[in-house]
């Protein structure tokens, strides 16, 4: 895992405890990072953008719906006075940016 690399330790993964079950949270930072898949959650992207074939009437309320729970979970996130990062699946592809937004997200107060 890249956190580990980065010589981040001590998180916990899915904490049912806070709120949208974050992917990764550092506790004692009081920092969240979600990892969405673009598709699902509806990235600004290729692949988010991509609109399905078959089912439109389903997925696209589907997905909207995702959306919106994204934006209550990290408004709920804020309120508890955690911070959120956000890192959509096809970031995960370019390891220099993706490395940098965990740097900076992990070193600001
Ligand atoms: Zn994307």
């Amino acid at each position: 895992m890249i956190l580990r690399r980065l010589g981040f330790l001590g998180y916990r993964l899915h904490r049912k405890d806070l709120p949208g079950r974050p992917d990764i949270a550092f506790i004692n930072k009081r920092k969240a990072i979600m990892i969405h898949g673009c598709f699902w959650h509806g990235h600004d992207c290729k692949t988010g953008l991509r609109e399905p074939k078959s089912n439109r009437d389903y997925w696209l309320p589907k997905i909207q719906r995702t959306r919106e729970r994204d934006i209550q979970h990290h408004a709920a996130l804020n309120e508890l006075g955690w911070a959120m990062l956000t890192i959509w699946e096809c970031e995960l592809k370019d390891m220099e940016t993706l490395t940098a937004k965990l740097l900076s997200f992990m070193e600001s107060t």
